[in-house]
């Protein structure tokens, strides 16, 4: 038996209280006033919030879970400061925590973390120390908390040490994952993800990230954005960079999820990248939301497109199941609980 485990969801169907709330948030900073309460939200408005989209998706498309986090649109860590990005965070993880308390076979729960732009890791340590704690099992992390300006340093330098040091104290991974776009130049999941994906992936090529941190493991969600498309260009980067061959320098630690809507791309990702390094995503329900009318299923519907890969059965096992749960050991050991 394989277990369909979806490694990239997230709440964008949050009840509207929530969002509200976020708006009073923003009001209230920019008026100087204290940030009104947080609003109370019923367990039924949770669920039928989820019903009606991410467990109905689930059920028809037959996958058994979903790896879930917050709306990354909705991130947005340069709105406010410190402060705001903090309590955004703090109840964006809340609500992902009550979805999973209230579906635990369904939903598992990942963390977005306070990334505001001016701040050191301190705060995100924090963070995903306290959702952790509630049983999470990862984190996205955003490489570019300032929304499309990517003037953060890259994802080797020493700004990030701290906060890879808790990851590998807590056995978690990271989801590499930009929010929404504030440069008006990059459409925030056409242009934006798709470039913040490649250029996560090259400045890791560029770094010795995993020299220093052996057993830290970062998935580049979208498919690895053009990676696997230009795999020479990258293979042949590493060479002019005298950095050593992918496989060893970056392809232990690194890994790409199936967030790629259409057949000749899956074929592309499971043809180029060694099937080890990747996981089931659908990143439903989110960036692309339609029919695809020379199939007459849904863009997103991921599924499909692995069931139709000519690999083996055990390769395909390891793309729904065994490869998440090795990159999310504390998954691993929550289905172990559970006799999966
Ligand atoms: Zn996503």
């Amino acid at each position: 038996m394989t277990l369909i485990i979806d490694c990239h969801g997230h709440y964008t169907t949050a009840p509207p209280a929530h969002n509200d709330w976020r708006e009073a948030q923003k009001a209230a900073f920019e008026a100087g006033r204290a940030t009104p309460a947080y609003p109370t939200i019923s367990d039924d408005e949770i669920r039928a919030s989820l019903e009606q989209n991410q467990l109905r998706l689930l059920h028809e498309r037959g996958a058994d879970m979903t790896i879930f986090s917050p709306r990354a649109s909705a991130m947005a860590p340069h709105i406010g400061d410190e402060r705001v990005a903090r309590k955004w965070a703090r109840a964006n993880n809340d609500l992902i925590k009550r979805c999973a308390d209230l579906y635990p076979e369904r939903f598992v729960p990942v963390c977005m973390l306070p990334q505001s732009p001016d701040a050191d890791m301190q705060g995100s340590i924090a963070e995903l120390d306290r959702c952790v704690g509630m049983g999470f099992v990862g984190c996205n992390l955003n490489p570019d908390p300032g929304g499309g300006y990517f003037k953060h340093p890259p994802l080797t330098d020493r700004f990030w040490y701290p906060f890879y040091e808790k990851m590998v104290e807590l056995d978690v991974p990271a989801m590499i994952h930009v929010s929404g776009s504030c440069n008006p130049g990059l459409h925030a999941t056409g242009g934006y993800y798709i470039a913040a994906d490649t250029i996560a992936f090259m400045q890791l090529i560029q770094g010795d990230l995993f020299r220093d941190f052996p057993s830290l493991r970062l998935i580049i969600p979208h498919g690895g954005g053009a990676v696997p498309y230009h795999w020479g260009r990258y293979r042949g980067l590493a060479d002019m960079l005298k950095q050593p061959d992918l496989a060893g320098h970056v392809m232990n630690n690194v890994f790409f999820d199936t967030c790629v809507y259409h057949q000749p791309g899956i074929n592309l990702l499971a043809d180029v990248i060694d099937n080890k390094n990747i996981l089931f995503g659908s990143e439903m329900v989110g960036a692309v939301r339609g029919i695809d009318p020379t199939t007459g299923h849904y863009f997103d519907d991921t599924k499909r497109y692995i069931d139709a890969l000519d690999i083996s059965e055990d390769e395909r096992h390891a793309i729904f199941e065994g490869n998440t749960r090795r990159v999310f050991p504390r998954l691993d050991q929550q289905l172990k609980e559970r006799g999966l």
